[in-house]
Formats: C-alpha cells, sequence, structure tokens
C-alpha cells in the first residue's frame, strides 16, 4: 500500500469477463474453446468482418447477461440494442467492436447495481454485453517489440464489461471487489475466472489534486492490485515533487510490473458510435426475467449464510469459504466424507488458503483431493498424528499431492506415534480380556495374544516397541492391584 491515505485515493474498475460456459462465440458459429489451439484456425467470414456476413446474437449470451444483472442487483433494460465502436487497431479485423452505448439513443444491457463487501456497497454503473477483439502477442514487451502478432481466434467471444463507480478506496479493496465477482459469476455458472484471459481489468484511479489515469491491459484479476499500487506510488511521488498528474493512458507491463505512458486518452467522440444496423432491437419482456429468476443458482451470499445455517460455522469462515466456488465446493465435498464442519474448514482456512496464497496457486494446480484431507483429519481423529505432525504432512501433501498415509509411511512417523493412542487401545484390550490378562501375570504366552489383539484393534498401526513397553506397564498395575 502506498501511503496516500485511502480518503484521497479513488479507483473505479471496468472489468471484462469472457461467457466460458457458451459453445459458440457471441455472433458466429465458431467454438468458442480457443485455448491451446494454433491461432487464427477458429474464425470464419463473421467474425472476421467479410463484406456480406450477418452477425446472429447467440441467445445464451443474453441469458448469462441477465442473470448477472440480477445476481449485481442492476436495473436491466428493457430494450436491448448494440451500437458499433469504430477504431482502427489490427485486434479488430471488422474496424469496429459490437458493443453496447448509453447516448444517442442508445442505452447498455443493465443500469445501476452493487456488489457487497463485507458492510460496504461497491456500486455498478453499467453492464454491457459485447465482443472480445482479437489478440494481439508481443515479442518482449510491447514497447521493445520489432512486430506484432494478432491470433484471431478470440476475436467475437462473447463479453460482458461491468463498469464500477469510483467508489474503491484501495488496491486491496480492489482485490477484493474481484474476488466477490469472480465468486458470483462462477456460483452462476457463467465465466471460469481459472482460464488464462478470461477475465480482465482496466482501472481508472486519481488521487485528490490529480487527473484520472487509466490503466489498460491487466490481464488477470491478480496483477490488478499490484498495478494499482505501483500506480498510485507514482502519482504520489509525482506529486510530491511538484509535478502535475494529466489525464493520460498508461500501460500495465506485467514483465517488468510498472506502467508505462501509451496515449493521451482518447476521447469517447472519437470512436463515433452508431446503431448496429445487422442486429435488431430486442425488447426483453418481464416473463424472460422471471423465467430466469428461476433458474438462478445459489450465490455466495446465501450460501455463506446456509453455510452459518447448516454447518454451524462463524460468519468470517462461511464468508471466506464461498469467496471462491471451487473452495466452497471442495469444502462440500470433503464433508460428504467428514462430518466435522468446523474442524474441516478451521485446517482449510488456517492451512490450505495461505498455502495457495503464498504459491499463488489455485486449487485445482495442486492435485489434492477431498480424501487427502479428509484422510489427513481422521488420522487426527483416531490419534494416530498429532496436530502438529498433521500440519507438517499437510504441506509435503499439498506440494506432492502424495495420500497422507504415504507420507507418514515414508517418515516413520509411526516410531513416535501419540503415546495417548496407544494407552487408550491398550486399556480396551485388557478390558475386554479379562482372562487373557488373568493368564498374562503367570503365562508369557497370554502377553503376546493380549499384543495380537492390540495390533487387530489398532490394524497395525501402532509402533510394537512402544506397544509392548506400555501394555507390559499396564499389566504390572492390574498385578500390583491382586
Ligand atoms: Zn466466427
Amino acid at each position: 500500500m502506498s501511503r496516500a491515505k485511502s480518503s484521497e485515493i479513488k479507483i473505479g474498475l471496468e472489468v471484462h469477463c469472457q461467457l466460458t460456459n457458451l459453445m459458440t462465440k457471441l455472433f458466429c458459429s465458431c467454438s468458442s474453446d480457443y485455448r491451446r489451439e494454433d491461432p487464427n484456425t477458429y474464425i470464419c467470414p463473421i467474425c472476421m468482418g467479410v463484406p456480406g456476413t450477418l452477425p446472429v446474437l447467440n441467445e445464451k449470451a443474453l441469458e448469462d447477461a441477465t442473470m448477472v444483472a440480477i445476481a449485481l442487483n442492476s436495473d436491466i433494460s428493457e430494450r436491448m440494442l448494440f451500437f458499433r465502436k469504430n477504431y482502427f487497431y489490427p485486434d479488430m479485423p471488422k474496424n469496429f467492436q459490437i458493443s453496447q452505448y448509453d447516448k444517442a439513443g442508445g442505452v447498455p444491457f443493465s443500469l445501476g447495481g452493487y456488489v457487497q463487501i463485507n458492510k460496504k456497497k461497491i456500486r455498478i454503473r453499467r453492464i454491457q454485453i459485447e465482443e472480445d477483439p482479437g489478440k494481439l502477442i508481443y515479442e518482449g514487451t510491447i514497447e521493445s517489440s520489432a512486430y506484432t502478432l494478432v491470433d484471431y481466434n478470440r476475436a467475437n467471444i462473447a463479453l460482458i464489461e461491468i463498469v464500477t463507480e469510483p467508489d474503491i478506496r484501495s488496491p486491496k479493496e480492489a482485490r477484493k471487489f474481484l474476488e466477490k465477482l469472480r465468486s458470483i459469476l462462477e456460483h452462476l455458472g457463467v465465466s471460469d475466472g481459472s482460464l488464462e484471459g478470461s477475465m480482465r481489468c482496466d482501472a481508472n484511479v486519481s488521487l485528490k489534486g490529480g487527473r484520472r489515469v487509466e490503466i489498460k491491459n491487466i490481464s488477470s484479476f491478480k496483477e490488478v492490485e499490484r498495478a494499482l499500487n505501483f500506480e498510485i506510488t507514482r502519482q504520489k511521488k509525482f506529486m510530491e515533487g511538484g509535478l502535475v498528474i494529466g489525464q493520460e493512458t498508461r500501460h500495465w507491463d506485467e514483465v517488468r510490473r510498472i506502467t508505462i505512458s501509451l496515449r493521451s486518452k482518447e476521447e469517447e467522440e472519437d470512436y463515433r458510435y452508431f446503431p448496429e444496423p445487422d442486429l435488431v432491437p430486442i425488447k426483453i419482456s418481464k416473463e424472460y426475467l422471471e423465467d430466469i429468476k428461476l433458474r438462478m443458482p445459489e450465490l455466495p451470499d446465501d450460501r455463506t449464510k446456509r453455510f452459518m445455517k447448516q454447518y454451524n460455522l462463524l460468519l468470517q469462515n462461511a464468508e471466506i469459504l464461498t469467496r471462491n466456488k471451487k473452495i466452497a465446493d471442495f469444502f462440500e465435498e470433503c464433508l460428504k466424507l467428514y462430518k466435522n464442519p468446523r474442524e474441516l474448514s478451521n485446517w482449510l482456512i488456517g492451512e490450505l488458503l495461505p498455502y495457495l496464497h503464498n504459491k499463488n496457486k489455485e486449487l485445482e494446480e495442486i492435485r489434492v483431493t477431498p480424501k487427502h484431507i479428509v484422510d489427513l483429519l481422521k488420522f487426527i481423529d483416531d490419534g494416530t498424528i498429532n496436530r502438529k505432525m498433521a500440519k507438517s504432512i499437510l504441506q509435503e501433501m499439498l506440494s506432492t499431492s502424495k495420500m497422507p498415509y504415504v507420507i507418514i509411511k515414508e517418515k516413520a512417523l509411526k516410531k513416535i506415534l501419540d503415546k495417548k493412542y496407544v494407552i487408550k487401545n491398550v486399556e480396551k484390550v485388557i478390558k475386554d480380556n479379562p482372562k487373557a490378562v488373568e493368564d498374562s501375570l503367570v503365562d508369557e504366552k497370554a502377553i503376546h495374544y493380549l499384543m495380537g489383539q492390540l495390533m487387530i484393534l489398532t490394524k497395525g498401526k501402532i509402533d510394537p516397541k512402544i506397544a509392548d513397553e506400555i501394555l507390559r506397564k499396564k499389566l504390572q498395575l492390574v498385578k500390583n492391584r491382586l
């Protein structure tokens, strides 16, 4: 965090989310599953803007956008129409982007709304549906690259643009907003944030006394906090040196982790917006909205409340788990095999999440299953290992994805078994086998028999030497009482 006071910082975000659940692009029938494919193989005359072709709206994209608007408490316009945003740039073969516009007779898809973060509401200004441009690929950095490659596989992929009011007061709050937004979109099932480039962001940031600076090209949510921290520190230093921060657009250089000046901000009129004549306006009826509302899946806030009620979790812990859909799903998968939600949540929140955070990894990247976690917790519950051992086993399990019993075996942790567990089982064997106990006072063979019973009871998970020692000690106590 920079030294600027949060009250002096205003941040607004413009988030672009691909609707990754769609089979096809926004206006043509090309597959939208373009990742890992050769460049420029998932294209057709429509997404290439060949004259004479006509776009047709993907109906499912409209459904997705409707669900997003409802989930973000945004008012959906009754009439939906598209505008052309004209610009000349190699990422858009048509030289215009089909988007939406809030002036000249246009309306955004929806207006207003908010995302709740703890007790604060971050207001949404508008939500729009638009097509993604192609992807520009530079050799090294944008400044030094001798050429630019362009891949149109991404051109015409369905995007929703979510624009916030400048309500965000710190880079950390921006990250929290984006985490919440991602969780909402993932709960809706419209967008998978773990796919490369599926959620991108532009940010505008201004400090008191300075103009608004826009940061473009933040290619993942993870980078946003970093980019904003850099930019705020930069502006603060300039202002301390008596320099004026003018309105401009800057580019986030992910490699060097700095923002660089790209161009002075173009004005809206430069885009010469006009209504898209190839797509008819669509009326969004009340019946349509009601139908979608009925099909809305459970959202993070509702899931938080359910977790508190159903699993008896504290609000804070329930919120942490539902902040990431995959973590919340994982938690509930574990509970199919393990019946102590509080204990489980403590391990996930106290150990698993910090590990993912420190390694900057997603859950699916570490190949740890619910069974891994549950086996580990069961080993604690039955006394095979203590908590301290469990923590170290967990760390190894997370980095190697080996099952807990394998790690226990490899580390020969059985030798340092919790004695309490042995004692507990020795006592049970003595209680259940009075005849053999009596015999053991005179007959060594009966001790071997009791030892066998102990091994059966503990499934051989205990160290025989320690077990023998404890068994003999306990038998001695019995003998002394006689
Ligand atoms: Zn196409």
